[in-house]
């Protein structure tokens, strides 16, 4: 399969989140707009420092950093509508894609604005470019369980007009975090949620086993290392 078929060719996409998709074009404009101060100015800058940095630490201190140009629901609103545009001119006709809300709570963003901005540009989205996204509202693995207990509080208006589609979960891990999280996934069935976990991101193949004993999840996102766990092939 040459390139050009690859990109005509109908697609699905399972694995997104929707703030990593801030190019540095985006944030910079936002920034601008907003006068806000990014570590650099234009984006080609941060091209060449993209190229540079190679770690995970470096990376999520850019990345963290850039979300403060995400203010409002409009600016959710662009983010998910320059998303669909992209994926739209790849034919990609459906996603599923993952929204983080708590560093945007944290920096006092409203949840409502956080999830009406992504989900009305999937709406417009589906009408005008033929390509259809649902979302996963996911947890941060290293923040307490009562915050994300709070967060799916905040979700619920959202989550009976059908707005978010499943919970998940991501951001590194600590030990027993699958047990930590257990409550929040009970409520989450509760609502009519789908699960769907990251794991096995920087713990032990326990938290693999874990997920899938604990959680019973939907789908897992992450887990390279499932085909060296010898009790998955035995029961
Ligand atoms: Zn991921």
């Amino acid at each position: 399969m040459n390139k050009q078929n690859f990109i005509t060719m109908p697609k699905f996409e399972m694995h997104l989140h929707i703030e990593g998709t801030m190019y540095p074009e985006f944030f910079v404009k936002k920034a601008k707009e907003k006068n806000i101060k990014l570590a650099f100015d234009t984006p080609e800058e941060y091209y060449v420092d993209y190229r540079t940095r190679n770690t995970l630490q470096k990376f999520l201190m850019t990345y963290y950093g850039n979300m403060r140009v995400l203010e409002n629901k409009w600016d959710f609103y662009d983010l998910a509508w320059e998303h669909a545009k992209r994926a739209s001119e790849q034919n990609i006709r459906y996603a599923e894609i993952f929204f983080d809300p708590q560093p945007h709570l944290y920096r006092g963003v409203k949840f409502d604005e956080i999830v009406n901005g992504l989900y009305e540009a999937f709406q417009d989205a589906k009408k005008k470019l033929n390509f259809r996204a649902q979302l996963i509202m996911c947890f941060l693995k290293d923040l307490p369980e009562y915050e994300a207990e709070e967060v799916l509080e905040l979700a619920k208006s959202a989550i009976k007009q059908n707005k978010i589609i499943a919970i998940g979960f991501d951001s590194s891990e600590s030990p027993n975090w699958v047990q930590r999280f257990q409550k929040v996934v009970l409520k989450a069935r509760f609502l009519g949620l789908k699960v769907v976990s990251h794991c096995q991101e920087n713990v032990t193949d326990q938290s693999a086993w874990d997920v899938l004993h604990y959680f019973q999840p939907n789908r897992i996102d992450h887990g390279f290392l499932y085909t060296r766990i010898k009790k998955f092939w035995q029961e």
